[in-house]
């Protein structure tokens, strides 16, 4: 897996940032789980943590995720 994005990376006119976005992306629903379940989401994945802070589209993604599930989670517990 970090091979493929180390390529992704590399190719020629990719945006930094958008190669940054993807990798953050890709692992949004593990961090998300473990925040869920009261892990150290940010010591696990550090480099997920610091750019969701830098990166408002990043950020806003894991806020809706994160209240998508809460929600979910809350309306589960009623039934
Ligand atoms: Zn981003």
């Amino acid at each position: 897996m970090t091979q493929r994005w180390t390529q992704f990376d590399q190719r020629p006119g990719t945006n930094p940032l958008d190669a940054e976005c993807a990798r953050t992306l890709a692992v949004l629903h593990v961090y998300v789980d473990l925040l869920r379940l009261g892990v150290d989401a940010p010591a696990r994945h550090p480099r997920a943590a610091a750019h969701v802070v830098a990166c408002d589209s990043c950020g806003r993604i894991l806020q809706g995720i994160a209240t998508a599930v809460r929600e979910h989670d809350m309306r589960s517990s009623d039934l």
